[in-house]
């Protein structure tokens, strides 16, 4: 069995559904399809959210009222049969009405997750629906059935795994199952989600789940870039990279994949296969463990980073000290990302602040306390560690005129990462690409004429 996932933009549009379509019927193989919302509609969902929450309750009902009409609009152009149609209007009806529904009630996150979960249950059924009128045989599966998240808010992998067999294992004649990325259910039965840009982890959790043979991440684009495109010019599509390196890459930003969507097929070594939705010939990036080793690999870049110093001359020769400040930040449920020490002081980042308040005012007692905010931390992967020599003066060379707040090498063989401010973060990706990767974009360039 093989997993495929489409993303917003994949289903974006009547033209793109098609698109999909063609592709999934393409592959003969057993598979699960996990779908997004079509673009722009989780965020429209999200504000219609917002909207509630400040008690904006015309707004919000305009927005559901254009959502309503984006959807009709796609009904008429995508169905040819009329009995079809009929069914696609009145599932987007039903949607319209509850969505309508909520307006009156009290809003609550309970609301806000019931809100978020339209996008990905629509798409899912108008492309089932699709599906029907061109006679592929499939089967429509739903996330909340199988989905499970734990009181931490990670997936109950077991549950899942459980769940979801049965359900597949039930169902002898369908080889093509369709499911909603993102949503899930949680320990209280509730409907949740796997945050913004969770489709990509859904797919790799049923990967792991199922044991398929390969998970293909459809999006908008051939693949690993070895920069990020939306900020620098010339970048190119990476033809493999490992796990750890993709892993590394998702964490620190590399969009394309959700933060946690490679740890479960990493730990199942299932090959995850990125493609373009729009180029389907073009070659893509293959994520597996024997992909080849490559010094400098790829560069991301993680936006609303916070960094918080603790200055003190208790630390000196002092044991103990890292672990009382490691608590304040277990106990605010706050994760750190970067970590640097010196005798007589420890710098560390995080990207939720939510809890900042809190914690500085725990840590107080500690040291001398000073946070900045507006950083970025650049993330470069590779075969860092087994290419010691020169690699690091190679990569901060092209730095010359940065200023760098932090630098953090050692903790894993496949990154090394600094911290520098936002401001200056377009600057570095490109001074980084034409440093580190200019042979290869020549070679490409040349290739190409
Ligand atoms: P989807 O909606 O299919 O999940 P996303 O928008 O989440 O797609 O991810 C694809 C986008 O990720 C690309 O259009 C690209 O702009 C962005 N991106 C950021 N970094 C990279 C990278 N290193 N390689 C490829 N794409 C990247
Ligand atoms: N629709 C959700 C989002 O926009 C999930 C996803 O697309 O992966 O965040
Ligand atoms: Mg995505």
């Amino acid at each position: 069995m093989i997993v495929l996932k489409f993303g917003g933009t994949s289903v974006g549009s009547l033209e793109n559904i098609k698109k999909v379509a063609a592709i999934v019927c393409s592959i003969k193989e057993k598979k699960i399809v996990v779908l997004s919302a079509m673009s722009g509609v989780t965020n429209t969902l999200q504000r219609i959210s917002n909207l509630l929450l400040d008690g904006n309750i015309d707004s919000a009902k305009h927005k559901i009222d254009n959502l309503h009409i984006k959807y009709q609009g796609v009904i008429n152009g995508l169905y040819n049969e009329k009995g079809i149609a009929k069914k696609a209007n009145e599932l987007i009806n039903q949607h319209y009405n509850l969505l309508l529904s909520l307006l009156d009630t009290c809003y609550s996150s309970k609301i806000q997750k019931i809100i978020l979960a339209q996008g990905e249950i629509i798409s899912t059924n108008l492309f089932q629906l699709y599906l029907i009128e061109i006679k592929h045989n499939s089967k429509l599966i739903s996330a909340l059935d199988f989905m499970i998240i734990d009181q931490n808010n990670e997936p109950d992998s077991l549950s899942i795994k459980d769940k979801l067999l049965k359900i597949v294992s039930n169902q002898t004649k369908a080889d093509t199952f369709i499911t909603q990325g993102f949503i899930c259910k949680n320990k209280n039965n509730e409907v949740d989600n796997l945050e913004r840009g969770g489709s990509d982890y859904t797919a790799s959790l049923i990967g792991a789940a199922v044991g398929a043979t390969q998970i293909q991440i459809w999006t908008d684009i051939d693949g690993m870039h070895n920069n990020d495109p939306r900020y620098v010019d010339q970048t190119f599509s990476i033809e493999e990279i490992s796990f750890d390196e993709a892993a590394e890459l998702a964490y620190f930003g590399a969009k394309i994949l959700h933060p946690q969507s490679i740890i479960p097929a990493m730990e199942s070594n299932i090959p995850v296969l990125l493609k373009n939705t729009f180029k389907p010939d073009a070659k893509g990036t293959l994520i597996h463990n024997s992909a080849n080793v490559k010094k400098i690999r790829a560069i991301a870049a993680k936006d609303k980073i916070t960094a918080i110093k603790i200055k003190s001359y208790r630390m000196l020769m002092a044991y103990g000290f890292l672990k009382k400040i490691f608590e304040v930040f277990e106990q605010n449920e706050t994760s750190i990302d970067m970590i640097t020490t010196s005798e007589v002081a420890v710098s560390l980042t995080i990207d939720n602040t939510s809890r900042l308040d809190n914690i500085i005012q725990e840590l107080d007692g500690f040291g001398k306390i000073e946070v900045d905010s507006d950083l970025s931390i650049i993330c470069i992967a590779g075969n860092i560690a087994q290419n010691k020599k020169g690699v690091t003066a190679e990569i901060f060379n092209c730095l010359e005129n940065i200023p760098i707040r932090m630098i953090s090498y050692g903790g894993s063989n496949y990154n090394l990462s600094f911290l520098v401010k936002t401001s200056d973060k377009v600057a570095v990706l490109n001074l980084l690409n034409e440093g580190l990767f200019e042979q290869t974009i020549s070679e490409k360039i040349s290739l190409l004429n």
